[in-house]
């Protein structure tokens, strides 16, 4: 369906990937569970099209500013997405950021299908003398789970001088904060699972980018392996899609004051997000983002086990991994051999802070930190 040009996001976010407007036609994108279609149509068959990811992918596509590729999962997304590099090409990526794509990245090297570089992507100049002679960067702002805020356009700018085409994973900020194509890079990677679904129901993931060879090569081949997004999954992002502004609105109200507070309690060590005047990445953040986001991480003084208690003990926020959904997660990332390999503090605490009453939240955790240190 074609719509005004120029609109808010806030408002994309609602309008886009709707069926047109005829007479008596739907407003919803209906799902769609054929796995095969009549003879001759654009769609013949449930690996390689279905009517409802495409409303998704419209949706998706509008709001970063290009094409859209669903996958089953950001995992699908992301490995199908490095799957269209030569053999034995040098990728450059955070040392710190998603574990799962680096650990991707770490294994594929050891059999020569990958060059591997990682990287602290916060430190700009490291990065780009690590560019030379890549193929790829790859590129999380603000990361996972230390916050940490890169600057995009230096990164980007950099390494295309130096030849390397650049991914951005934009799961953290979403296409309302951040817009990383707008800024030059030739992909974003989302984890659909995360905010723009909303609530820790479904598993998608999507690749977005302007390049139409880049946009073929993702369709082909997400046919090929086969990673395709079930149609109801689909669906539900897209209904979990239309609510993202007001949710993430609420959300980062929520993760500023829950910061601030965090900042100053006596249990805690050390606060990152990235909305705080005293963060290492406010400058960076308020530059090329519209708002910090919803997620911010905090070390505890008294340690990793006193880490586990606060976890063990939150009664409104969800003791458990993931993040982005309408409930507040959190967890001590260090529990997963995976993060203290990353160099994750093993004190560090990833809270996703979900749209709650911030104060009911507040009281959870002062509480829950007042439990963790009186031992
Ligand atoms: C969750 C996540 C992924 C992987 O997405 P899945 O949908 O779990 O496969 C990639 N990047 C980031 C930043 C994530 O949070």
């Amino acid at each position: 369906m074609t719509m005004p040009p120029d609109l808010q996001p806030e408002t994309t976010v609602v309008a886009a990937g709707r069926p047109a407007r005829d007479p008596g036609a739907p407003v919803v994108a209906p799902v769609v569970l054929s796995s095969t279609y009549g003879a001759g149509g654009a769609v013949a068959y449930g690996r390689t099209g279905n009517p409802t990811w495409e409303a998704l992918e419209d949706a998706l596509g509008a709001l970063e500013g290009g094409s859209a590729v669903s996958f089953a999962s950001g995992m699908a997304a992301a490995t199908t997405l490095l799957e269209t590099l030569p053999l034995g090409a040098r990728v450059v990526a955070p040392a710190s950021g998603y574990y799962e794509v680096r650990s991707f990245l770490t294994d594929r090297a050891e059999g020569g299908r990958f060059d591997v570089e990682l990287v602290d992507v916060a430190d700009t100049g490291a990065t780009l003398d690590a560019c030379r002679g890549a193929s790829l960067l790859w590129v999380e702002s603000p990361t996972n789970p230390l916050l940490n805020v890169a600057d995009l356009p230096a990164l980007i700018d950099g390494a295309h001088e130096a030849g390397a085409l650049v991914v951005v994973d934009n799961t953290f900020a979403t296409p309302l904060l951040q817009r990383p194509l707008d800024l030059g890079a030739d992909a974003v990677l989302h984890s659909v699972t995360k905010f723009l679904s909303g609530h820790s129901d479904l598993l998608l993931g999507a690749v977005v980018t302007r390049d139409t060879e880049l946009y073929a090569a993702l369709a082909g081949l997400r046919g090929l392996y086969g990673g395709v997004p079930g149609p109801l999954e689909a669906f539900l992002a897209l209904r979990g899609l239309r609510t993202l502004a007001v949710r993430l609105e609420r959300a980062q109200a929520s993760a500023l004051t829950l910061a601030q507070r965090l900042a100053a309690h006596p249990a805690v060590e050390r606060v990152r997000y990235p909305g705080l005047p005293s963060d290492p990445g406010y400058d960076r953040a308020r530059r090329q983002m519209r708002g910090f986001g919803a997620m911010l991480s905090f070390e505890l003084r008294a340690g990793a086990e006193a880490a586990e208690r606060a976890c063990a003990a939150v009664r409104v926020i969800t003791h458990a991994t993931s993040l982005g959904g309408v409930e507040s997660l959190m967890e001590r990332r260090a529990r997963w051999a995976g993060e203290v390999e990353m160099g994750t503090p093993p004190a560090l605490i990833r809270l996703s802070v979900g749209i709650e009453h911030v104060e009911d939240l507040w009281a959870d955790l002062e509480r829950a930190l007042s439990a963790a240190v009186q031992r």
